[in-house]
């Protein structure tokens, strides 16, 4: 019988956040705004909303009628305005260290991602990470793989995403519309990754079409251990809030196809194959850590409601932070919601 070591907190994790738990770093944003700023905060460099996969679940695209309609938001287009706003903003925030995280859409699709490692790279910001769905990684961007201008930047880790180890079954819920990342490309992007010093990680989201089972979860840990990888998260669907919400077919889709990790939590308590390392409770999210064989297998449960409900709670408090394609700096992954630096165009 596996240690039920987890299961205090898992029980009462919706009530169980507190601030007093959390460290924080005072700081002055535009207007003379002070805030308080987790001490371990994420900068997360949005690249661009454009993605070549069109993910049945994709929470990015919930906000927006249909895919169409989210590149028709508000972005700079000119690449040296881009460059030189995001120089700006790297500089104003280097005294907080935060950590830094690329993403999109399909960051390996950006012609900018170059610019952005390089200046990431120049301003020497910790821990740096990339979130991919793989397809762009083993591309040419002016004379190298992209692969390997992530590594000469200094990135230490690096997220694919990826719903299933089964091709078919993976294609079919991400639905590519250009490009792929197979499992033969994930097996030399691991091996090189790992020579580097780039540690790979899966991602798979949980869906009842997918890997919806503890055999599900498994079979995924056994494939990409063999194909040699080491470390895999499995994320539940995210709960949100409806009524702010406008993509009837995202939203029905992830309503349909929700797998509790509650349950699954569960099944792991009975299973002598996981040994728990740790868990952590966020400001709108709950993680648990497991070693399976040669794996580090996080599971992870956000709720999309909560995070709002919090920052109600604490309104001074800065938990992450993002730069959008507009040139704003805001606490939300939202573009015009909670702005810390506003792009007036100066
Ligand atoms: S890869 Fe990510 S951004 Fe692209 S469609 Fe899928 S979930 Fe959305």
């Amino acid at each position: 019988m596996n240690t039920l070591k987890f299961q205090p907190i898992r029980e009462k994790r919706q009530e169980c956040f507190d601030l007093e738990n959390y460290s924080f770093n005072d700081f002055t944003f535009d207007n003379d705004v002070k805030k308080r700023v987790y001490s371990n905060v994420n900068l997360s460099i949005f690249t661009d909303d454009y993605c070549n996969a069109n993910c049945k679940f994709c929470v990015a695209q919930l906000r927006f009628e249909n895919k169409g309609q989210m590149y028709k938001k508000c972005r700079l287009r000119n690449d040296e305005e881009y460059f030189a706003r995001l120089e700006y903003v790297l500089d104003y925030l280097r005294p907080l260290n935060p950590s830094v995280s690329i993403t999109g859409g399909e960051p390996t699709k950006s012609h900018r991602l170059k610019r952005i490692l390089e200046l990431i790279n120049k301003y020497g910001y910790r821990k740096r990470t990339l979130t991919t769905n793989g397809s762009g990684l083993l591309d040419d961007m002016q004379g190298k793989p992209v692969i390997q201008h992530i590594v000469d930047n200094g990135f230490s880790h690096l997220n694919i995403s990826r719903t299933h180890f089964d091709e078919d079954i993976n294609k079919s819920i991400m639905q590519y519309e250009t490009g792929y990342c197979s499992n033969d490309d994930l097996r030399k992007i691991t091996a090189f990754a790992r020579a580097n010093n780039l540690r790979p990680r899966m991602s798979c989201v949980l869906l009842k079409e997918g890997i919806h089972d503890l055999d599900g979860i498994i079979k995924y840990l056994n494939f990409y251990e063999e194909l040699g990888m080491d470390n895999v998260i499995f994320r539940e669907l995210m709960d949100f809030d409806h009524k702010n919400m406008s993509n009837l077919e995202k939203m029905n889709y992830c309503d349909a196809n929700k797998v509790r990790l509650n349950d699954i939590w569960k099944e792991i308590d009975k299973d002598e194959r996981f040994s728990p390392i740790r868990q952590l409770l966020g400001y709108y999210y709950y993680v648990e850590v497991y070693k399976y064989r040669s794996i580090d297998m996080v599971s992870e449960s956000a709720n999309l409601v909560k995070l709002y409900e919090q920052k109600e709670v604490a309104k001074d408090v800065v938990f992450e932070m993002v730069f959008h394609p507009n040139g704003n700096l805001n606490g939300s992954w939202v573009d015009n919601e909670d702005i810390l630096l506003e792009y007036n165009g100066k």
